[in-house]
């Protein structure tokens, strides 16, 4: 069998960024608890991330932006101290930790297996500019570690934001496909369908801009249609999947209208490529129970693990205090199950990428 591993810690959840801020580290707990109360983490190795070293960092980012985020105070040059980043003491240290959880991810399923770690994919942080709720990014170093070792990476990113600085760090490689689906016209407001990679990374880069209440059958097209067609004549070493759960329907900070049977079909077709080695992150999401409800359904679906119907009680004690008040963990399916449903710009928009990327 294959190797199984889950990183997480609860330094992932013993953080605070304050009572106004959106991301709520508890989420992090909450995933893991659920998924350890559905029996999803019998048989995987759980370990704790490390914090990534000066070195690890500097493979991306600069080291005047590591030095200002390291002294934790007011810089706004640096993206430091703005609403959405606020410099919250331990902040180095607890964005570096999610880095070395990556990179530890990534070490383990160099030679196959899979790997989540519950407290990646900090997809907006730039080489020398928070951003996004974002210090760090694991993502790019995590992938640059790989192609260090001679791996070609897919990476797939599902949450409802575009991931700019991982585009920008592999826009001109052809050793990485990047691919984002994100809802169009909201922050950071880049990943236009035109921008597809440049010199010999053109044709590696593919954006889909989902409009406003987008539904699981629009995804289902995309993936069926060219997701998976990509990723098959691509033929990664490694899939590198950021799973940004702020796609739900009831997420706070956007407006898709995706529910939780998305995420399994959607961990289900991965399953079927048959890939050997699969690196998982968390990302965005904002909507505690449901990113736990989600990250448990595509980490089930990746290994290949049953799910109850029923959520556990110890689960629905606090989703209900969260004011979810569903036992269970499907949602109403949010679309009609008919392929005539599927928007025509999204039909447009993978068109042009199966011209510009796929042929
Ligand atoms: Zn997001």
């Amino acid at each position: 069998m294959a190797k199984e591993l889950v990183i997480c810690s609860e330094k992932y959840w013993n953080f605070d960024f304050g009572r106004f801020h959106p991301m709520r580290p508890f989420r992090v707990k909450l995933a893991y608890q659920l998924m350890k109360d559905m029996g999803l983490l019998d048989g995987v190795v759980v370990e704790e991330p490390y914090e990534a070293s000066w070195d690890e960092l500097k493979s991306f980012h600069r080291e005047d932006y590591l030095l200002a985020l390291k002294e934790e105070v007011f810089r706004p040059e640096f993206g430091l101290g703005t609403s959405d980043n606020p410099v919250v003491p331990g902040i180095y240290s607890y964005a570096a930790l999610a880095v070395g959880g990556t990179l530890k991810a990534v070490r383990e399923v160099l030679n196959g297996g899979f790997a989540f770690n519950l407290g990646g994919g900090m997809h907006h942080a730039h080489e020398r500019r928070a951003s996004g709720f974002c210090y760090l990014n694991d993502v790019v170093i995590g992938i640059k570690a790989l192609l260090e070792k001679g791996r070609r990476v897919f990476y797939l990113d599902i949450d409802a934001h575009h991931c700019d600085a991982v585009q920008d760090a592999f826009y001109d490689t052809d050793e990485v496909f990047v691919f984002s689906l994100h809802q169009e016209g909201i922050f950071p407001g880049t990943g236009r369908t035109d921008e597809i990679g440049e010199g010999r990374g053109e044709g590696f880069t593919a954006n889909i801009n989902l409009p406003k209440y987008a539904e699981d059958e629009d995804v289902l097209y995309i993936f069926e249609n060219l997701v998976i067609p990509l990723i098959e004549r691509f033929s990664p070493n490694v899939l590198f999947l950021q799973a940004g759960a702020d796609g739900h329907k009831d997420d706070p900070l956007t407006s898709l209208y995706l529910t939780t049977g998305i995420y399994a079909k959607i961990a289900e077709m991965l399953r079927a490529l048959d890939l050997s080695s699969v690196v998982v992150t968390g990302g965005g999401g904002y909507d505690i129970v449901n990113v736990a409800r989600i990250w448990s359904i595509i980490w089930a679906g990746l290994i290949g693990k049953d799910l109850p119907d029923m959520l556990p009680d110890s689960f629905l004690r606090i989703s209900i205090m969260e004011g979810y008040d569903g036992p269970g963990i499907w949602d109403i399916p949010g679309w009609s199950g008919v392929s005539g449903h599927v928007k025509d710009i999204v039909r447009e928009q993978v068109e042009y990428l199966r011209r510009r990327c796929l042929e």
